[in-house]
């Protein structure tokens, strides 16, 4: 919204004008301001600004409101939903001030988006990669020139070679001269006297191709990594657009990844956790690496490895690698197991001949009365 200005004098009217001199002020102004009929780069504005005078001032309750200094143009005060676009739209056909002259050929491609799947190893340290891209390419036969060999765009006889056609418009200023994009040659100016039969004139075609690709370190699902000019190629040989690669995440067997920290389940045979033992695990990157499982260990409980996730994508170092302890309770006990676990219980306590549990003594079933309890 332009700022806003004395309506009489954006007309150049005196306060007291009769509705035919707002009229004819107008008219003048707008066959003077017309995007079509001038070069003024301000007049667009200006001659909004014209238009809005006019739905004021043209109204007479709303010119009445106007001077006892009611609302403010464009404000709620006013008939919601009228006016002025609509007068913007009579005039330019949706209301865009078309561009004057030809349109070029020549335009920028659009970007693309391509997905790519990669390993929670290849996201968690980078690398390169192979893909393959279906975009447009420049074609081949022609080169982007959009034409057979030997022939060139000639000048559109119905434009002239500006693009644009007149048309004459009725609307409340009486008759307007409209532009609008010229039918024969699409508002290009030029027509192909014989379009290349490969990329039917457009100077682009489909194509496939092979594209390494560096992959940053530390990316994850929905990454995206912006390659400049290696999108859609434009029209006519017009520059190409970017492409985006965006990353999924395959998922891995024994690691699952929390942001840049990874976890995985480690099972420990309950005598390995009721003793303490050592048990090698092969990282993410390949390295083995000793876990301490020391004495008495619980299932659930974790052990961290620091800076053993994956790399961080936007600062250096590396999240923590967290193995969780999965105690196994052994099954399948031949009878000398069996008896040597009886034996074991019977030590410590913990059935009776009969084999049942012993509430009196046992301490974790007064542990979950009391997390019952919620104690
Ligand atoms: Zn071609
Ligand atoms: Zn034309």
């Amino acid at each position: 919204m332009p700022p806003v200005s004395d309506y009489y004098e954006v007309l150049g009217v005196s306060r007291d004008a009769s509705p035919e001199e707002i009229k004819r002020a107008y008219r003048k102004l707008a066959r003077k301001l017309h995007p079509d009929v001038t070069d003024d780069p301000d007049a667009g504005e200006r001659f909004k600004e014209v238009s809005q005078a006019y739905e004021t001032l043209s109204n007479p309750e709303k010119r009445d409101l106007y001077d006892r200094g009611g609302t403010q143009p464009g404000g709620a005060g006013f008939g919601a939903g009228f006016g002025f676009s609509d007068i913007m739209d009579a005039f330019f056909g949706g209301g865009a001030t078309a561009g004057r002259g030809p349109v070029s050929r020549t335009q920028r491609g659009q970007d693309a988006l391509i997905r790519v799947d990669v390993d929670l190893a290849e996201a968690a340290f980078g690398g390169t990669k192979e893909i393959a891209v279906d975009t447009a390419a420049i074609c081949p036969t022609c080169k982007g020139s959009c034409c057979q060999p030997g022939t060139e765009p000639v000048t559109c006889d119905i434009c002239g070679g500006r693009g644009q056609v007149q048309r004459v418009v009725r609307s409340l200023l009486g008759q307007v001269m409209t532009a609008q994009p010229c039918p024969t040659c699409r508002g290009f100016g030029t027509v192909l006297p014989a379009p290349c039969l490969e990329c039917s004139g457009e100077g682009r075609v489909r194509a496939r191709r092979p594209l390494t690709i560096r992959i940053p370190a530390g990316v994850s699902t929905g990454t995206r990594i912006q390659l400049a000019g290696q999108g859609e190629v434009g029209t006519a040989g017009g520059p190409a657009g970017d492409l985006y690669v965006e990353i999924a995440e395959r998922p891995h067997p024994t690691f699952q990844r929390r942001g840049d920290d990874l976890h995985c389940t480690l099972e420990v045979p309950m005598t390995a956790a009721a003793l303490g033992t050592v048990i090698p695990l092969e990282t993410l990157e390949g390295d083995d690496v000793d876990i301490e499982v020391r004495a008495g260990s619980q299932s659930g409980e974790t052990v961290t490895l620091r800076a053993r996730g994956t790399e961080h994508l936007r600062s250096t170092g590396r999240g923590d690698l967290h193995v969780h302890l999965d105690v196994v309770t052994p099954r399948n006990l031949d009878s000398e197991q069996e008896e040597l676990l009886r034996r074991l219980a019977e030590l410590r306590g913990e059935v009776r001949p009969a084999g049942r549990l012993s509430p009196s003594t046992q301490g974790v079933f007064s542990k979950l009365r009391d997390l019952f309890a919620g104690r």
